[in-house]
């Protein structure tokens, strides 16, 4: 008789990987469902030799049936130009997706945990974000797939709440970063990165003064692990990031310096409905997870640069 795995969706993922790789080491057994959009073999090759891990291929859009202990929902491509690259797949991702989880933890009256984004804050005109601000989203931009999709999810987690007494947690997740992002991933720090070890200009979208506020990838699993681990009767949201805020161009120079790169910098337009600031208030979970980042930024990105010096030729 062995325990029923905790699920993993978009287990093949970035953050999934390494969720599935913390959950193991803490002796748990894990289900990782993966339709491998974004998601890589690669990042889950080392788990492979490990009995008490098992991948399926799924698309959550579709009904899961499967016997399972606690869900965490991570499934949805996270960076802009994959999730914009079929909107309609990504809102059903984050609405259908949200409801096959909601439906499987009801059955099996499981703990089941959302993977949510500072991107329901929009472009905001609260600083720093706290979970109390509603937010300031365009619901017809070319965002909007992302965005509205993650805003409904969270209205799903809290509708099972109180409708069905589900045991329901939100968290919301600010910019994150660490090894296994892709090297086309699209954001900021594994662009960067990448143009800096090619020698390849390294591209500023706008003038380079809006800002964001980095997570290294391990900080973020320990806190969402914690807040699983949290009483039934707390469901958050809760903001999980890392305050330190830096302008993109302060990152710009901090890669250059760090790989040592001649690579220049060069300008291209700000996308549509980029918010000029986003840094997250996480005095709740500070309080009521007892947790804080604690690796440096300097820190995560020698682990990151390292890792793509690893991959790319
Ligand atoms: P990622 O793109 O690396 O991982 C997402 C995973 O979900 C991939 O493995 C992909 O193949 C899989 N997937 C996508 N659609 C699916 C579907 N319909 N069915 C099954 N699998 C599907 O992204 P990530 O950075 O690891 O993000 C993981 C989660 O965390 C996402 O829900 C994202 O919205 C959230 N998040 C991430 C960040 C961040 O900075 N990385 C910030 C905020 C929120
Ligand atoms: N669902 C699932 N796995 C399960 C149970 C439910 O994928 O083990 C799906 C189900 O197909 C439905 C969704 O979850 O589309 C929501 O389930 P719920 O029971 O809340 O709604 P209902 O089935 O009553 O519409
Ligand atoms: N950005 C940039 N150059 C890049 C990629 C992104 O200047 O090559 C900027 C982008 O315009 C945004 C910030 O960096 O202002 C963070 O972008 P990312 O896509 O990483 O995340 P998000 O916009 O979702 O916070």
């Amino acid at each position: 008789m062995t325990h029923a795995p905790i699920l993993v969706t978009g287990g093949a993922g970035f953050l999934g990987s390494h969720l599935c790789d913390s959950l193991l080491s803490a002796g748990r057994n894990v289900l990782c469902v993966d339709n491998y959009f974004t998601g890589r073999k690669d990042n889950i090759i080392h788990l492979h030799a490990q009995p008490r891990f098992e991948a399926m291929r799924h698309d959550i859009t579709f009904p899961l049936y499967v016997e399972v202990g606690d869900i965490y929902n991570l499934a949805c491509p996270a960076s802009p130009i994959h999730y914009q690259f079929d909107p309609v797949q990504t809102t059903k991702t984050c609405v259908l997706g949200a409801t096959n989880m909601l439906g499987l933890a009801k059955r099996l009256r499981t703990r089941v945990l959302q993977a949510s984004t500072s991107e329901v804050y929009g472009d905001p005109f609260v600083h720093p974000q706290t979970e109390q601000y509603w937010g300031n989203v365009n619901p017809i931009g070319s965002r909007a797939c992302y965005d509205e999709g993650k805003r409904c999810a969270e209205t799903l987690f809290f509708d099972y709440r109180r409708q069905y007494g589900l045991n329901t947690k939100v968290v919301r997740i600010f910019n994150t970063y660490g090894p296994r992002m892709r090297p086309d991933d699209g954001r900021v720090v594994s662009n960067f990165i990448v143009q800096a070890l090619r020698g390849d200009p390294i591209t500023i979208y706008g003038d380079g003064n809006q800002t964001r506020s980095f997570c290294y990838v391990d900080d973020l699993i320990d806190g969402m692990i914690r807040m699983m681990d949290q009483p039934a009767s707390y469901g958050g949201p809760i903001n999980l990031g890392n305050p330190s805020e830096f302008t993109i161009r302060e990152l710009a120079e901090c890669v250059l310096r760090l790989t040592g790169s001649r690579s220049r910098i060069v300008h291209h337009p700000l996308p549509a409905d980029d918010p000029r600031q986003r840094q997250p208030d996480i005095g709740l979970a500070r309080d009521d997870l007892g947790w804080q980042p604690r690796v440096q930024l300097e820190d995560g990105l020698k682990e990151t640069i390292r890792y793509f010096r690893s991959i790319i030729s």
